[in-house]
């Protein structure tokens, strides 16, 4: 689409004004572009036309009659004036009514034809019929050289606002389509477009709104009718464009060679207690191939909960530092980065190595040695890419559970480094096509295989009323020598809600089993507070650990075998994946127990059935993708990509991957895309506010 549609303001179309411009804003439709993306919500069949005669009761249909009375009628209820009109077609007559607006007596005059759509009716008082209650109408011949578009044909209907009604919405779409149509241009290379049989711009705006009689309703409503996968596969090819524009730049640049013998790793792997599994070597492998050429790593390694992620950025960071360079390893949470710290540091220094911790909400900045070079591996939050933090010399850089950073957050780490290697893991296995857009500038590495001897995590549901039984399970698990995770929403008691939460659970629990040793953790402890409790859960000091989700990601404590997880109905899949993930670590069967309150909707107990059936984070992935939609599932907002208006991720699957060769095949030819300067544009468009594709040189 035309910079010019992009930049038009919406008022200045015929028929719109400040007024309802105001409205339309509220919609987020402030240009002449915004308002073609507008696309109906869905479509109704409003083409046939019925003789009054052959009217069926509760469907909806048009009419086409000549007014014979038009009137308000007051009554009995204060406050209330029904308009009502009388229409006849020679077969038969219909009343319509319209509820308070009185307004409308003055646009029907006896002798007039009318077209009207609607839910025909009975009256509910007298049973009479035929009736339409507020019905959409159209007066022929009303607006000069209009065809119709309430009424006789397939109707778009919009997602709208208070304050602006549907058939407002449809004229004010139906003025800009018609402002637009003139004017749009094609941008879309024509090769593509005649490749995947693609409908021209202009036909696909119009038509998208205003569908043509012998459109497929169907199709339209599934929003996968031509016009639908025209728009769908432009605004895959934008994203992904920008993600190869990004990738073929940092392949352009010059990375570091990692040169190292293995010496670290060497005594690395004297003081680990177990071998890697063959899934780690291989991915290591991939990893290590990576470094040592001279382009930038930008890998992303994907594996269950469990698997071992950890260990195989531990050794990519030591082929860096052993190079002469730093490593940085970010985790998304506090907890976790205290909990990777803890465990690095216990290895490392075995090594001679040194490795400093910064989080936000730490006194002690170890600013001095990350820039002088005295530490070797730095591990953090967020806190590592703010401006005071200078490295260095910053060679690798890993992220952790990923799927809360965006690309625009890698690249600011990124920018830390001197062109560093990013290695960047998830523990939450993401769908193909969902990956192809989070991560589609990333290259790929999954770890598919968990450490020896692990048993599958027993998940059970308890209902309130089973809380006895659950209990004694507990104590027994606590018996045997186990330590237990009890999860809960919430922090403490609140006003808004009546759902359980961590400081008086800890309590209730105290009492419960006065003979166990229970602790507490939760995100508003004091760092040192929470390393201690975590320390003392780890050397067994603590037999219950109560705690919010901090505790969700990385956190590793191999004798914890079972977890508690209170008002599992209102947690999400991934969350409650990653929870189960904390047990299950050693060699002890483990046990995950959904706590449930309540009545359950439809789509918790879904979710607790998908937990209770599968173990397999893919296929539990997957399943919340369906569940949620493509748009929550890790709120891709927060991610940093932009936003998708028509293209669906599980619908239009096929057409992601034929968008994503293409824009490759295009970016890998011409790199800054300088022989298509409308797309590069378009690129750039789409992507403004996220990250700057076009980086000016
Ligand atoms: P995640 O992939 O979820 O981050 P971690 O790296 O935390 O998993 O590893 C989970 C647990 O498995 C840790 O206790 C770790 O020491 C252990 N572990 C990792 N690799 C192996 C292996 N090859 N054999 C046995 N235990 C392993
Ligand atoms: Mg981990």
């Amino acid at each position: 689409m035309n910079k010019d549609l992009h930049d038009y303001p919406v008022q200045f179309v015929k028929g719109i004004g400040p007024g309802k411009a105001k409205l339309l804003a509220r919609l987020e439709i402030k240009t002449v572009a915004d308002a073609l993306c507008h696309i109906p919500c869905r479509y109704e069949d409003r083409r046939l036309n019925c003789r009054i005669a052959d009217l069926g009761y509760e469907l909806l249909q048009s009419v086409t009659g000549k007014v014979i009375s038009a009137d308000i009628i007051n009554t009995p209820r204060k406050n209330m004036k029904i308009f009502e009109l009388v229409v006849g077609d020679g077969t038969g007559f219909l009343r319509a009514k319209w509820f308070n607006q009185p307004y409308m007596k003055k646009l029907f005059t006896a002798g007039k034809t009318v077209v009207l759509s609607g839910i025909v009716k009975r009256d509910p008082y007298s049973g009479a019929g035929p009736e339409m209650q507020n019905p959409d109408y159209e007066i022929p011949g009303n607006e000069q050289g209009r065809d119709n578009i309430h009424t006789l044909r397939i109707v778009p209907i919009y997602r709208t606002t208070a304050g602006l009604g549907a058939r407002a919405l449809r004229a004010m779409m139906h003025n800009i389509v018609d402002f637009a149509s003139s004017r749009l241009t094609e941008d879309m290379p024509e090769e593509i477009l005649r490749r995947y049989d693609l409908l021209p711009i202009k036909e696909v705006f119009k038509h998208i709104h205003f569908p043509p009689p012998e459109a497929d309703l169907n199709d339209l409503n599934r929003g996968v009718s031509a016009y639908h996968r025209r728009l769908a596969f432009e605004e895959f090819f934008l994203l992904q464009t920008g993600l190869a524009v990004i990738n073929k730049g940092r392949e352009r640049e010059k990375g570091i060679s990692f040169r190292s013998e293995g010496r670290l790793i060497k005594r690395l792997e004297k003081v680990l207690p177990f071998r890697l599994t063959n899934a780690q070597q291989r991915v290591f492998a991939e990893i290590q191939a990576d470094m040592r050429s001279p382009g930038p790593m930008n890998r992303l390694l994907q594996g269950d909960v469990g698997s071992g992620k950890t260990i195989v950025a531990l050794k990519a960071m030591l082929v860096a530092v052993e190079s002469g360079y730093q490593a940085a390893l970010m985790a998304p949470t506090e907890i976790l980065s205290e909990q990777h710290y803890m465990n690095v540091r216990s290895l490392v220094e075995e090594l001679g190595l040194r490795c400093v911790l910064l989080t936000g909400s730490r006194k002690e900045r170890p600013l001095k040695e990350i820039e002088s070079g005295d530490v070797h591996i730095i591990i953090g939050t967020h806190a590592l890419i703010q401006e005071n933090v200078r490295f260095h010399k910053l060679g690798m850089v890993i992220i952790d559970e990923q799927h809360r950073f965006g690309v625009m957050q890698r690249a600011m780490l990124r920018k830390k480094g001197l062109n560093p290697d990013v290695l960047v893991m998830t523990a939450t296995p993401i769908p193909r096509t969902l990956s192809l857009t989070l991560y589609g500038d990333l290259d790929c590495s999954v770890i598919d295989e968990l450490p020896p001897r692990r048993k599958q995590v027993i998940t059970r549901l308890f209902r309130e009323r089973e809380k006895g039984m659950l209990y004694g399970l507990i104590r027994s698990e606590i018996k045997k020598g186990r330590q237990a995770y009890i999860v809960y929403p919430l922090i403490e008691e609140s006003e808004k809600t009546d759902l359980k939460s961590a400081i008086p659970g800890k309590e209730a629990f105290e009492k419960i089993f006065p003979d166990f040793r229970t602790g507490l953790i939760h995100g508003r402890m004091k760092p040192d507070e929470r390393e201690e409790i975590m320390q003392s859960f780890k050397k067994g000091g603590i037999d219950i650990l109560v705690s919010t989700t901090v505790i969700e990601v990385g956190v590793d404590v191999p004798n914890a075998s079972l977890m508690l997880i209170v008002h599992a109905e209102r947690f999400g899949l991934s969350q409650l994946h990653q929870l189960r993930g904390r047990v299950g670590r050693g060699t002890h069967q483990s046990y995950c127990f959904l706590l449930a309150y309540g009545k359950l909707s439809e789509e918790a107990r879904r979710r607790l059935d998908v937990m209770v059936g599968y173990t397999d984070g893919f296929r539990i992935a997957e399943e919340d993708f369906i569940l949620r939609g493509p748009g929550e599932f890790f709120g891709t907002r927060q991610s940093g990509m932009p936003d998708l208006k028509v293209a669906n991720l599980v619908r239009d699957a096929r057409l992601l991957s034929m968008a994503r060769k293409e824009s490759f095949k295009i970016v890998e030819q011409d790199p800054d895309l300088s022989g298509y300067p409308l797309l590069r544009d378009r690129v750039e468009r789409f992507w403004r506010g996220k990250i700057e594709i076009f980086r000016t040189s």
